[in-house]
């Protein structure tokens, strides 16, 4: 690739940037997608047993696209013929959709900065600068693992470097039934520590899919967040856990598994000891593990990389009504960091029906023809009315 070859240059190759990437396919335009590692890496990196929440249904024919497709004519539940994909079984989806579509993607390229000039952007890479006339942010939002400022956090293990937790659990070399010990305090009396094979660090979604991995391996586990969101319902599924996983775990609850849910634990910090590891709360509560702690902790979005280029609204990206930064002319947006009226385009049945949005803003400033994006409206797949969202019901 030359240095000034590109009209778009879209950052990442997930759903976003393949999805963006194929509504760009449809006009005369002259784009790449760099991609650090290789297609789908997100999901490439998800445990073994993960799956998506989002069910993937074949009801394309009757105009209700299948939630996790990334363009208007893709069904994953028919390509791969299951419901709640893996990581891996998606990212073959993903690499499948790249290759019918003939995609650009570059693979191997790390883009470290993105600066604005006269001419359009800089995008600096660890293969050296790329010119651009527009740049698609689609860089995810699950980049850079976050231990949300838990001392000794170095002795846990973040869920995105797990493989798989039936071989995490072999790290608790074997099951031992949960229990408290009554350990001496410094000073009088004894301290009370709940002790379990794993701690787990963070009750949302990966936490508690973390939790039932681990007991399905035959684990003790018991798991400390300072919310509880097992305990709260919602029709924000970023608030509180799935109806998918809130059905694994009362049904593993119920069949006995052993899970302690401890709320309103805020962990402060984890040592390590000839025993094991500690885990403990801002408020003096302790939980040994005997295999390092695992951190679901969640993540900080990849937007570090460019967050001088947009003004925030809060925790969001000010973006115009075609998602391009209300900062910086010509740098769009893709991907669950889009946020219109507070709503946060989260999952992918919802921000890939701002694809074709973005294709066409791009198109008309490049001059191409436009129409062929008109399948996207006709499908059903893009969304314009920002005000379509009750908060109170759409939050997510
Ligand atoms: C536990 C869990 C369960 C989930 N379940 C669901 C679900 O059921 N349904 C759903 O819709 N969503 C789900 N999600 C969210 C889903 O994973 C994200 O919405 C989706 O990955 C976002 O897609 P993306 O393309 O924006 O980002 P990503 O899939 O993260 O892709 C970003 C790509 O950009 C690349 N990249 C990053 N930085 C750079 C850089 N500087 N230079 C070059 N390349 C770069 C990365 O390598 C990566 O390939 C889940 C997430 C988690 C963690």
């Amino acid at each position: 690739m030359n240095d000034d070859s590109l009209e778009v240059a879209i950052v990442g190759a997930g759903p976003a940037g393949v999805g963006t990437a194929v509504a760009l396919e449809r006009l005369d335009v002259d784009y790449a997608v760099l991609e650090r590692d290789r297609i789908g890496s997100s999901f490439r990196s998800w445990p073994d047993e993960m799956r998506l929440l989002t069910p993937s249904f074949p009801a394309n024919a009757f105009g209700v696209r299948d939630l996790n497709a990334i363009t208007i004519d893709t069904s994953p539940a028919l390509a791969l013929d299951c419901e709640h994909p893996t990581g891996e079984q998606y990212t073959e989806y993903l690499e499948a959709v790249a290759d019918f579509h003939e995609v650009s993607v570059e693979t191997g390229v790390d883009v470290e900065s993105v600066a604005r000039d006269e001419n359009g952007f800089v995008l600096e890479t660890d293969g050296g600068p790329i010119r651009a006339r527009y740049v698609v942010w689609a860089a995810g939002q699950y980049q850079y693992p976050s231990s949300d400022g838990i001392e000794g956090a170095t002795h846990g293990v973040h869920v995105a470097n797990v493989d798989s937790w039936t071989e995490y659990a072999t790290r608790a070399p074997s099951p031992e039934s949960a229990g408290t010990n009554r350990i001496a305090a410094d000073g009088a009396g004894a301290v009370a520590e709940t002790v379990s094979d794993v701690a787990v660090v963070g009750g949302a979604e990966s936490g508690i899919d973390a939790a039932l991995g681990l007991a399905e391996a035959g684990r003790t586990v018991t798991v400390l967040d300072d919310e509880g969101t097992w305990q709260f319902r919602s029709p924000d599924p970023s608030e509180v856990l799935s109806p998918r996983t809130n059905e694994r775990l009362e049904a593993a609850l119920e069949d006995g598994a052993p899970i302690e849910l401890v709320a309103d634990a805020r962990v402060a910090g984890i040592e390590r000891d000839e025993d094991g590891y500690v885990v403990t709360t801002t408020d003096g509560a302790r939980v040994r593990s005997r295999a390092p702690p695992v951190l679901a902790t969640g993540f900080e979005g990849s937007l570090a990389v460019v967050d001088e280029l947009f003004a925030f609204d809060g925790e969001f990206p000010e973006l115009t009504d075609r998602d391009e930064s209300t900062e910086t002319r010509g740098l769009f947006l893709a991907g669950p960091q889009v946020a219109h009226n507070g709503q946060q385009f989260c999952f992918i049945y919802k921000f890939r029906q701002r694809f074709a949005v973005v294709a066409e803003e791009l198109g008309e400033r490049l001059g191409v023809d436009t129409t062929p994006l008109e399948a996207y409206r006709e499908k059903r797949m893009v969304l314009e009315d920002l005000e379509c969202c009750e908060p109170d019901y759409c939050d997510c």
